[in-house]
């Protein structure tokens, strides 16, 4: 531990207990080593040679979802998850990560190609009619432990990457873009969530931003997450490559793993430069609130709001304007959604990056405790910004079909939707009217014409009545 960074901050735990309250691993095992410190302790006794690494010491320490929440409530200033973390780092330049890890950091994670195929055949085995044929045979509870009750939790594959769907480059028509982004979207919107990456590049384009989507690494959170910190700053690294000399003012994304792992950067690659870059990084919902300034101009229908609540992902909330942001946005979309807080709102939902696939069952049990103050929140939609935790409160919210788990955006890209329909509509009323009253104008003088001509045969007629037919011609001859 003699090249951790936090040692410092380590060596203020005054043993209090605070950390204890806020731990959700706690709250569910209720043994001192899961908690930040039982953790620390443990690490005093490794630093005097009093235990070294083992599994029960491995296990302890994965047994973390890095939330941040002991960090959070402590009052001496100890960064516990970051203690972890580097205590996971050792771990794995000691053991390794272990062969599944190790597989998927080495032969997946660093290459995109190879990611996107695996994308494909999820989707083939989702939509191929395997996945049907596994459920109906049953054939999943064969799966050793969990992984049955983990496969419900895959979520709908692209058919294809998104990145590749879109290309490089997405402009907005005629003219010149007031803004120009670099969106990184992470492998959950390129893999998974496509709806999410259309809303947003709909949504920009039409604000006149230019959009590029340059070739992009996974940001290496699962990596770093489990100690490999290799891994994470090769991916890192190349990601930087390529963003580094974009002709960008901002760079955007939807996920709070990826934006906050960008942040971390110049931490993980010991490159302070790298400030310059990470600085331009802003979360999809700071870009629209405070940057666009975006506002949605929907009358009032005179029905009744959906009521939308929002989950706080422990990645986004310790950013800047990451509590306010997103809830700033769900207020801009009254009056079509009415935004409800819930309790518990900031407490992790059990998902943090692959705890969800490695501690499945603990993680549900996490997930599971917010579960109540979702459903009493009274909203039907339950918003996080991102990708993971909607993976994961999806997963837990299976069972009630009364609330569904969406990003922040896509609720903002139905008001988007509407409010474009509308102003096509009203275009096209604008049109027709000025079709109508064209037309008015060129009929007009024919119309007079007319109407003169008929008044002027009224009044013969009325003469030819009054004094005769020679007569009335001599008095029309003398006009
Ligand atoms: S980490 Fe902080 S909150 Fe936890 S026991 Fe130590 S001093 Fe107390
Ligand atoms: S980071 Fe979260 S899960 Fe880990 S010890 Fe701290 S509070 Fe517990």
């Amino acid at each position: 531990m003699e090249n951790n960074p936090y040692l410092e901050t380590m060596m203020k735990c005054s043993r209090c207990g605070a950390c204890q309250a806020k731990c959700p691993v706690y709250a569910e095992l209720k043994m001192e080593p899961y908690v930040c410190r039982g953790k620390l302790e443990l690490l005093d006794s490794l630093k005097e040679g009093k235990v070294k690494w083992n599994d029960r010491m491995a296990d302890i320490f994965s047994t973390c979802l890095l939330c941040g929440a002991c960090a959070n409530n402590c009052n001496n200033g100890v960064k516990g998850d970051k203690i972890i973390l580097s205590a996971r780092q050792e771990l794995a330049d000691e053991h390794g990560v272990g062969f599944a890890k190790k597989s998927i950091f080495h032969l997946l994670l660093k290459y995109p190609g190879r990611l996107n195929f695996a994308g494909k055949c999820a989707y083939i085995y989702e939509r191929g009619g395997l996945r049907t044929l596994a459920h109906k045979t049953k054939v999943l509870s064969l799966l050793p432990g969990s992984m049955g009750e983990m496969e419900k939790m895959l979520p709908d594959f692209n058919s294809r990457s998104f990145r590749k769907k879109v290309g490089n480059k997405v402009s907005p028509k005629g003219g010149e873009p007031k803004l120009r982004v670099a969106y990184f979207t992470g492998c959950m919107t390129n893999l998974v969530n496509e709806r999410i990456g259309q809303a947003i590049i709909d949504i920009l384009v039409a604000n006149r931003v230019e959009v590029l989507l340059p070739e992009q690494y996974c940001c290496g959170v699962p990596a770093w997450a489990s100690g490999d910190y290799h891994t994470a700053r090769e991916l890192a690294a190349k990601n930087v490559t390529n963003f580094r000399n974009l002709p960008v003012d901002y760079i955007i994304t939807d996920c709070a793993s990826c934006y906050s792992t960008w942040l971390d950067y110049p931490e993980l690659l010991q490159d302070d430069s790298l400030k310059e870059l990470t600085a331009k990084f802003i979360d999809i919902n700071r870009f629209l609130v405070d940057v666009l300034d975006i506002h949605f101009d929907l009358p009032d229908d005179g029905k009744e709001p959906v009521k939308v609540t929002y989950h706080d992902s422990c990645h986004l909330k310790r950013t800047e304007r990451g509590r306010e942001a997103p809830r700033e946005l769900l207020r801009r979309l009254a009056p079509r959604y009415e935004f409800v807080e819930m309790d518990l709102a900031d407490r992790c939902c059990g998902s943090a990056g692959s705890f969800n696939i490695t501690h499945y069952d603990l993680s549900q049990k996490v997930g599971a405790h917010k579960l109540d103050s979702m459903l009493r929140s009274g909203a039907t939609i339950l918003t996080a910004a991102c990708p993971s935790c909607l993976m994961q409160l999806s997963h837990i919210l299976r069972e009630h079909k009364e609330l569904s788990a969406r990003h922040t955006v896509e609720l903002a890209y139905e008001c988007f939707k509407e409010e474009e329909e509308r102003k096509a509509a009203r275009m096209t009323q604008v049109r027709l009217a000025q079709e109508k009253r064209a037309q008015a104008q060129k009929n007009g003088p024919a119309h007079v014409k007319k109407s003169v001509a008929k008044k002027a045969e009224a009044k013969r007629k009325a003469e030819v009545k009054k004094y005769g037919l020679i007569e009335a011609k001599k008095r029309s001859k003398s006009r």
